[in-house]
């Protein structure tokens, strides 16, 4: 006998992590390449003297900290096991089978897996000739059907944001019983001044009326706690309240919460370590762009490479230099933005591979 499980989860693929190679750099999962700081260290080793105790389940002392800083209520905050988890929560909280999820596309790989996990269905909007969210395109899918929608400014994996322009259009196309999610992932690494600040739009839209709009950021990529999976929904209570009914308790642990509020205490070096790491993207797409490459500009810790057919044939040329990446077949490979001196191992590659 074979136990019986959904039968509509047989063709579902499962989510491809970045690789790692033994003894090679890697440039797949945008996450930085420096070590947590020593202060944060000394966080993680205090909490984990106490992790016979289970945590604040709700992250009370995280969240009244980051209501503080982004200046909303705390009813306004939830924290997650990742933002990935309040991905899942939100479609739970918004979606029965009947319901769509819309995105654009290529974006991130978990929105169209938790969909189908949840059981609701999704509409992916595929993204412009120029690499970017399509606004129109994307207003244009919408249907009565719709409950949620994903932006992912900047998109994963194309690095390309969304101006404040383009996203109020959007936010005022959107009926407002539709919920619309800024996912900001790679906020910190932004440097375009035209694209907004998902916190402070959220709340300009809150003022006016717009309970539709929420923005998700997380620990793993600015701040370094990859490993340790924290992440929080900034939105309007009522929504708030319903992600917080379908959560895991105890979900987000103690170590990971101790740690957060140890990297917000030290918030001002690890931004400054962003800056690093937007210099040297700048530097690996000046570098790209003078060898051939098209390479969109990209406002996140990583860039995107458009190379269609050739992309498992470049994973393949980079692997045999080391140099571990994000290859999507047919479509393209992201790179994460790591030190100089991987940076210049991958710029070897690139330059190397026959073209
Ligand atoms: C990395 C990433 C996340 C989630 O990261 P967590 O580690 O789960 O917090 C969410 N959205 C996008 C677009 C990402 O690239």
């Amino acid at each position: 006998m074979t136990v019986r499980t959904r039968a509509d989860l047989d063709a579902l693929p499962s989510y491809v992590p970045g690789g790692t190679v033994p003894g090679a750099v890697k440039l797949a999962s945008n996450e930085v390449s420096i070590g947590p700081l020593p202060s944060v260290v000394t966080a993680i080793a205090e909490a984990a003297g106490q992790v016979n105790r289970y945590p604040d389940s709700g992250a009370g002392a995280l969240v009244a900290r980051l209501a503080a800083k982004l200046g909303v209520h705390e009813n306004q905050v939830s924290v997650g096991c990742g933002s990935v988890t309040l991905c899942q929560q939100l479609i739970q909280a918004t979606c029965t089978d009947a319901d769509e999820v819309m995105f654009p596309w290529r974006s991130f790989e978990a929105y169209p897996l938790l969909t189908v996990v949840v059981g609701a269905k999704q509409v992916r909007v595929p993204v412009t000739a120029e690499h970017a969210v399509d606004v129109d395109a994307m207003i244009a899918a919408l249907t009565p059907a719709t409950r949620l929608v994903y932006v992912c400014t900047p998109n994963n994996p194309t690095g390309t944001a969304l101006h404040r322009a383009e996203l109020e259009r959007f936010v005022d196309a959107v009926p407002s019983e539709v919920l619309v999610v800024i996912d900001e992932a790679y906020r910190e690494f932004v440097t375009d001044a035209d694209v907004p600040d998902g916190v402070e739009f959220a709340k300009e839209q809150w003022a006016r009326g717009r309970d539709n709009v929420a923005v998700l950021r997380t620990f793993s990529k600015a701040y370094g706690l990859a490993g340790l999976r924290v992440g929080y929904l900034v939105a309007p209570e009522p929504v708030i309240d319903v992600v917080r009914k379908v959560f895991v308790p105890f979900g987000v642990n103690a170590v990971a919460q101790a740690a957060a509020i140890a990297s917000l205490d030290a918030e001002a070096e690890l931004l400054a370590r962003c800056g690093d790491i937007v210099a040297e993207r700048g530097r690996v797409r000046a570098e790209l762009v003078e060898a051939g490459y098209e390479v969109p500009v990209s406002e996140a810790n990583f860039v995107w490479l458009p190379l269609g057919e050739r992309t498992a044939e470049f994973n393949e040329h980079c692997l045999a230099h080391k140099v571990v990446v994000r290859a999507f077949a047919g479509d393209g490979a992201r790179v994460t933005i790591g030190t100089p001196e991987e940076n210049d191992l991958f710029l070897a590659a690139a330059k190397s591979f026959p073209r």
